[in-house]
């Protein structure tokens, strides 16, 4: 196989920023970056000419390049490329059947010459070098025949600075790359549902800080410990997570003693939504995500979600608000976050939820079971914020 030297980076949205363009394309790189620190091998990747190129500079592995590479949002397409000097067509067509020869073992194939010239200095048109450039193909390697509407080799050509000569364009994952979108709070939990919410926003280009809520002894180090897991398997993606452990035994416990079982979720979930709020301000995180999806369960009913979300004044975005569990779980898979997340690991909701939790519940109603905590409930939450533990997980 064809030993790559470099990758041309393609990019979709971040393309037509304008002005801002810079900022998006440096957020890229930078990105792209970090992701290949992560693995072995040295690269340079750089901007040139309103493109950006990985430069392999060492040995490496291909496929774990690639694997790479597809974890960076941003990246649409990432292209295995030949990179040449100028040294006249004659040059260049020799690079093209030999490139053509090692990449493509079986000849039989249709292909079109796509030749971009983006420098116009060059002696030749775009035309003439997709006619001349196809006329010695096939008088190279008879066998390949020219297709122009559904070639299976549309084999690109751009005349630039230097000139590359690529065929293959690998899928990136899309989405906008890390950093250019502001920062929010995760709620992350062991379940299937947050580490997917996540990745879902941190796709849009939003860094992710998250806040777990651990219930020691009802929940175990092992959960805890999973939750940190999830945070890694995320970070592939989202770049590193500060996760704030929250200790939430003493508020759980709490309300447990004073409120109505049934209407213990929702409370607990509105005391769950006030710190992290407090701590995304803290750490200037612009809303809360959670993996609620409409209907899963009995607090995710839209009068529960409403009745949770009365407690927050920044947004709370809920990414997987529409989505089946299976699509939830699909992606799971995807991301590599499921095998984790369907560990048995006790899980504070669980532990205390009661037998017929309330699915309508009433924003009076609540306020009024919750003048109960009145007592003790700001010390307490005080105390929680004071001794959250914080912790950075890098992929
Ligand atoms: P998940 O699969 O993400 O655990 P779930 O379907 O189990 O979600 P709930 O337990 O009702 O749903 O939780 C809804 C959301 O509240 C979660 O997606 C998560 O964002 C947040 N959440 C729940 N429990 C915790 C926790 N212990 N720590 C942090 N966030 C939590
Ligand atoms: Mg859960």
């Amino acid at each position: 196989m064809i030993k790559y030297k470099s990758f041309l980076i393609k990019y979709a949205e971040i393309g037509v920023k304008g002005k801002n363009k810079y900022i998006f394309e440096d957020a890229l790189v930078r990105q792209i970056r970090l992701a290949l620190n992560r693995i072995d091998g040295e690269y340079n990747v750089h901007k040139e000419e309103g493109r950006i190129y990985v430069d392999t500079l060492s040995d490496y592995d291909y496929e774990e390049v690639i694997k790479a590479l597809q974890c960076v949002f941003g990246i649409v397409g990432i292209c295995p490329l030949v990179q040449i000097e100028d040294n006249g067509f004659e040059d260049l067509c020799e690079k093209v059947i030999s490139y053509i020869d090692e990449v493509y073992e079986n000849k039989n194939i249709t292909f079109k010459v796509n030749a971009r010239r983006a420098r116009k200095n060059y002696p030749l048109e775009s035309m003439e070098i997709n006619r001349k450039v196809g006329e010695i193909i096939l008088d190279k390697f008879p066998e390949m025949r020219v297709d122009v509407h559904n070639p299976m080799l549309m084999l690109n050509i751009e005349i630039r600075k230097h000139i590359n000569i690529y065929s293959e364009t690998l899928k990136g994952p899309g989405g906008m790359p890390i950093g250019t979108a502001g920062k929010a709070m995760l709620l992350l939990s062991g379940g299937i549902d947050s580490p997917v919410a996540g990745y879902m926003i941190s796709k849009r280009g939003v860094e992710l800080e998250a806040t777990y809520f651990h219930t020691p002894p009802y929940t175990s180090e092992r959960a805890k410990q999973k939750v940190m897991d999830l945070a890694k398997k995320v970070a592939v993606y989202s770049g590193p997570i500060r996760l704030n452990i929250v200790d939430f035994t003493d508020i759980q416990m709490y309300i447990y003693e004073k409120c109505p079982h049934d209407e213990l979720t929702i409370i607990m979930k509105r005391v769950m939504f006030k710190i992290a709020e407090h701590l995304a301000k803290e750490s200037g995180a612009l809303g809360l995500v959670t993996g609620e999806s409409i209907g899963q369960v009995s607090s995710q009913t839209l009068q529960s979600l409403g009745v949770i979300n009365e407690v927050c004044t920044i947004p709370v975005f809920r990414p997987v608000i529409a989505f089946d569990k299976q699509d939830i779980v699909d992606i799971a898979i995807k991301i590599d976050t499921y095998e984790t997340s369907i560990l048995p690991y006790e899980d504070c909701c669980t532990t205390f939820v009661a037998k017929h939790p309330v699915t309508k519940p009433n924003i009076n109603v609540i306020k009024k079971s919750e003048e109960k905590l009145d007592e003790k409930i700001d010390e307490l939450v005080k105390t929680a914020i004071d001794t959250v533990k914080a912790v950075t997980i890098e992929a």
